[in-house]
């Protein structure tokens, strides 16, 4: 490239022209990422015979992000898919003959949109594997500890099984009731089906169990198959559990002693039919005490945990001890929501500070964990809550819907990024 705005016939052809443009009907993996630029770009890949058959790609960027997404599926195409995972963004350049240096940035984004595709196919490949093919020698399922009974073991096995055909946990957790961790739980499991994945969503908190209020299913009635709950459906890629269905009365408060939550919660994870997952969203009980350690304590890796704030004072310090609570049971943060952060003007559209704003921030900062987003109060998200509808979906384009889904595209990042690591045994590279 001689001038910093020349472009090579390469990539001019695929300006116009970009090959492998739009989405494949069968994949095995499929990514969206927004880079920093706001450009938005999609892959689809399919595998077969351990290569990449087909990849397809769809992008809003202009001519530079069109030629940085048909290059980077034509390089793969063919592609053992181990050796897919050392394409760069430099591979990118180079096969176009280089783009203009503020162009640069759209084979990144491709790059990674490439790499967060492979990570999605390695996911669902480990999330539909049986336990019984599972091939992870150290698993703990297969040994029977000396200090548990045949039945404990049969158990341990059950809850084993299940957890391991489920790709990411993603704990939602908060200091104290009210500040919506119910409310993010939900909206945050809606959103993550409308990008694609086959989520669960489970509600074990236990005192206060509010999903199925807030979904519309107070009166649903849970059935058993073969002695397995079958969770409800929502649309195509979302299922949906809750302790409540099983409460003696909807309005009673539960007051079980320690051991029989514990019990309650670990019968719940082993007995739910999910069938392979991508992510269980797991509306936990508030606070740092027995019943959200239960939780951490039973679902295994790959998981990590959202924790849910307001704004002020007093609810930062709950989740200050939310972040050393999982620092001391070993389950990764994955990032601070600051709800209620704000409201929204109906009439103006301007942002009135009620509770303060920025205290999630400030704390993510002083913790060293992402903020996934700040979102602001919307009457409208009390109303669907009561109305039982989703709200996400209800209020597509609403600032708090907005935030939520920027929130979404940082959980599927981060916890993409996390399971590829865990999943595979070589790095994916310095894309990042
Ligand atoms: P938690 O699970 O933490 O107890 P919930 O999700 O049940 O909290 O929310 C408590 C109440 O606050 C509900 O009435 C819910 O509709 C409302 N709420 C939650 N987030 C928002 C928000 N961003 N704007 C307006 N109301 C909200």
């Amino acid at each position: 490239m001689s001038s910093k705005h020349a472009v090579s016939a390469e990539a001019l052809e695929r300006f116009n022209n970009p090959r492998n443009f739009g989405p494949l009907d069968e994949w095995d993996g499929h990514a969206r990422i927004t880079g920093p630029c706001g450009d938005t770009m999609e892959v689809w890949l399919k595998i077969e015979n351990a290569r990449i058959a087909r990849a397809g790609f769809v992008t809003d960027g202009c001519g530079p992000s069109r030629a940085a997404g048909s290059m980077a599926t034509e390089l793969v195409t063919g592609k053992l898919v181990k050796d897919v995972l050392r394409i760069k963004q430099k591979d990118i350049l180079h096969g176009l003959g280089g783009l203009p240096k503020d162009a640069e940035h759209c084979a990144l984004l491709a790059a990674n949109t490439l790499g967060a595709a492979i990570g999605d196919c390695q996911q669902r490949k480990q999330t539909a594997r049986q336990c019984s093919d599972c091939s992870t020698a150290e698993c703990p399922s297969k040994q029977r500890r000396a200090d548990e009974s045949e039945e404990e073991f049969r158990d341990r096995q059950a809850l084993g099984k299940r957890m391991c055909q489920i790709g990411y946990k993603l704990l939602v957790m908060s200091g104290k009731g009210g500040v919506g961790k119910s409310t993010v739980s939900a909206n945050l499991a809606i959103a993550l089906a409308l990008a694609g994945k086959r989520v669960g969503l489970l509600d074990v908190d236990i005192h206060g169990p509010s999903i199925p209020k807030l979904l519309g299913l107070d009166d649903s009635q849970v059935v058993t198959h073969e002695g397995e709950l079958v969770p409800l459906e929502i649309g195509e890629n979302l299922k949906v559990m809750s302790i409540a269905f099983f409460l003696p009365s909807r309005r009673d408060a539960v007051i079980w002693r320690g051991p029989r939550k514990y019990g309650a919660i670990r019968q719940f994870l082993k007995d739910v039919a999910w069938g392979p997952l991508d992510y269980l969203v797991i509306d936990a009980p508030p606070g740092t005490g027995d019943e959200p350690l239960s939780v951490a304590q039973l679902v295994g890796q790959p998981a990590g945990a959202i924790l849910v704030t307001t704004p002020q004072d007093l609810a930062i310090a709950d989740v200050r001890r939310s972040v050393s609570f999982c620092e001391k049971v070993s389950l990764p943060v994955v990032g601070i929501v600051e709800n209620m952060s704000g409201l929204v003007c109906p009439h103006c559209g301007g942002k009135i500070d009620l509770f303060k704003t920025g205290g999630g921030e400030a704390l993510a900062r002083e913790m060293n964990v992402p903020l996934l987003g700040q979102i602001p109060i919307d009457p409208e998200i009390v109303t669907c809550g009561d109305g039982g509808i989703p709200y996400i979906h209800r209020f597509a384009g609403s600032p708090a819907a907005q935030a939520f889904n920027g929130a979404v595209e940082r959980v599927l990042s981060r916890s993409q990024a996390a399971s590829t690591t865990f999943h595979l045994s070589s790095p994916t590279g310095d894309n990042a």
